[in-house]
């Protein structure tokens, strides 16, 4: 068994996570009110370390560092190549402290430390695209049939975006909205969720040795409940983008809906993975296990329904709960485990009471239910054996809702049509993976699915360069690609007449007309 407390003991003192946590006008700071969290390791339910917690009137703080920051107008009119050149040399620290802050997530969040590392480098990817994306945001001209006029539209920085992010991919999730944001020209409020902080703060230390000028980047953490009021019902915020849940995004739009504040909302998924008779079977089964168990299946676009055609339902389905019964699950540090523990035992009681109801609903449950078998595995450790429930129907709550754990359900169809109505019967909408070796049909198939991203013969894969949001309750922003961007810019348009003349539409006399 890992001593995983002696590890928590060094997050502590890491130079990365520093003794104060809350960064307002480029001062690291304690809270107001002295409040703070104790973080608890998943993979032993041991305190990690202590965090400082922000009060509400931190959170106006932070809010109001930003609004004077871009009012003061010296950093929305930053030269592009200089915001790019920051953003690269903030890849360049990722690069240097990987290692550090793969540790640091691993140990907040549960997850393996080989997750943590491609976590780490997509963040790196990230900053790096939008610094190359940001120089070539060129202004466009547009022809307005009057060679006098010169008509432009052009990209400013939105504003002040406050930045709330959950804890599954706490340092990618909220790169996909600090790098935009920073290469748009706004100044910002990160909050983290109060679950999985630490790696945002460590990251918040590069952004400041890399030069983000002070109140461009303040950082708060806590509550979100209770930092909700300062931060989204608050006049001063101009775009607020948030990824998290349905109904934490829902209050969130109704709140910031009376200052007309703009809101980008990236929620949850319940996304159907459908497997044809003629798909490849060998990454069939490899992609439905992983597409589902990685990260025990705390991932929004998980792959938790398999849609699978009935003539190799049996066999696909036994060869999953074979290979699901073999997943090492353990301490993300340890390097033999290929998936960590739920995050809490919030987490853990979830799956508890999804897997009391799938049974309850007349689903069969094949494998899991609860926690693995194993004396190897930390007593205190939040672990959950990946499960597998056939015989399921989308009536079940176990299909119907998102249950952000390892869970698979298993849905048959006979006919292509089947395999359609099933993938598109959810009010989510995020993504969904297609397997045929038909062409025409993936083709039929990924135009007809009301999802964000559809993958054909593939499961899980994205890019920095290509829009990542949802359809239906699955939100309505978009994160990553050029409309990543776009979310952090107003859209000006300039009409300049090199030659004015009167209009004459109002006349001082007929004979003028
Ligand atoms: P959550 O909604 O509980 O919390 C998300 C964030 O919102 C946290 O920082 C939290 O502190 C904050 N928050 C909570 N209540 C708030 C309020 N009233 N006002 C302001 N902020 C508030 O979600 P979670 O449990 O942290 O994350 C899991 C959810 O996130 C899942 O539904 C998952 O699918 C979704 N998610 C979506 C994506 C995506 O790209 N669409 C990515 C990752 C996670």
């Amino acid at each position: 068994m890992t001593d995983i407390t002696a590890a928590g003991a060094a997050v502590t003192s890491s130079p990365l996570i520093g003794d104060a946590h809350l960064y307002i006008s480029g001062e690291w700071r304690h809270p107001s009110d002295g409040g703070t969290r104790a973080l608890v390791n998943p993979a032993t339910g041991h305190t990690l370390t202590v965090v400082d917690e922000a009060s509400p009137d931190d959170a106006r703080a932070a809010v109001g560092a930003a609004r004077a920051t871009f009012d003061a107008g010296e950093w929305s009119a930053t030269p592009v190549s200089e915001r790019a050149a920051l953003l690269r040399r903030i890849a360049d620290l990722l690069v240097r402290d990987k290692a550090e802050l793969s540790r640091i997530e691993t140990l907040d969040t549960g997850k393996t430390l080989v997750e943590s590392e491609i976590d780490i480098d997509d963040v790196e990817s990230v900053f790096r695209y939008y610094a190359s994306l940001v120089e070539v945001d060129a202004d466009r001209v547009v022809d307005v049939g009057n060679p006098a006029v010169i008509s432009r539209v052009v990209h400013e920085p939105i504003g002040v975006c406050v930045l709330i992010a959950p804890w599954n991919y706490p340092l990618l999730q909220i790169s996909w909205k600090i790098a935009p944001a920073l290469a748009a020209g706004c100044t910002m409020v990160a909050k983290p969720s109060e679950v999985t902080p630490l790696s945002t703060i460590a990251f918040v230390r590069l952004c400041e040795e890399a030069g983000v000028p002070p109140g461009v980047l303040n950082l708060v953490q806590g509550s979100g409940a209770r930092l909700s009021g300062a931060l989204t019902d608050n006049p001063d915020v101009d775009f607020i983008s948030f990824t998290g849940g349905l109904a934490t995004g829902t209050t969130i739009s109704e709140t910031a809906a009376k200052h007309v504040t703009k809101v980008a909302v990236e929620l949850g998924g319940k996304n159907p993975h459908i497997v044809f008779a003629d798909a490849d079977w060998e990454s069939s089964v490899d992609q439905v296990l992983t597409g589902v168990f990685l990260h025990s299946g705390q991932v929004c676009s998980s792959g938790t329904r398999l849609i699978v055609e009935e003539s190799i339902a049996d066999s696909l389905v036994d060869e999953l709960v074979r290979r699901a019964n073999q997943i090492r699950m353990g301490d993300g540090l340890d390097p033999a485990s290929t998936t960590g523990p739920l995050v809490s035992q919030a987490q853990l009681n979830k799956m508890a009471d999804y897997v009391a109801s799938g049974i309850a609903e007349g689903a069969v449950l094949r494998c899991g239910g609860g926690r693995p078998d194993r004396d190897d595995l930390h007593p205190g450790g939040y672990f959950f054996a990946p499960t597998i429930f056939d015989r399921c129907n989308s009536s079940m709550r176990i299909v119907a809702e998102e249950t952000f754990g390892p869970i698979l359900t298993v849905e048959r169809f006979t006919t292509e049509a089947q395999a359609l109505a099933l993938g598109n019967d959810t009010t989510y909408g995020l993504a969904a993976g297609v397997r045929t070796s038909d062409a025409a049909r993936g083709e039929r198939m990924v135009r007809g699915l009301q999802h964000g991203t559809v993958w054909l013969n593939d499961f899980g894969y994205y890019t920095p360069a290509a829009e990542w949001g949802g359809y239906g309750k699955s939100g309505n922003g978009r994160e990553l690609g050029p409309t990543g961007l776009a979310e952090y810019q107003e859209t000006k348009h300039i009409w300049h007449n090199t030659a004015p003349s009167a209009s004459r539409w109002f006349t001082e006399t007929e004979d003028e007309r």
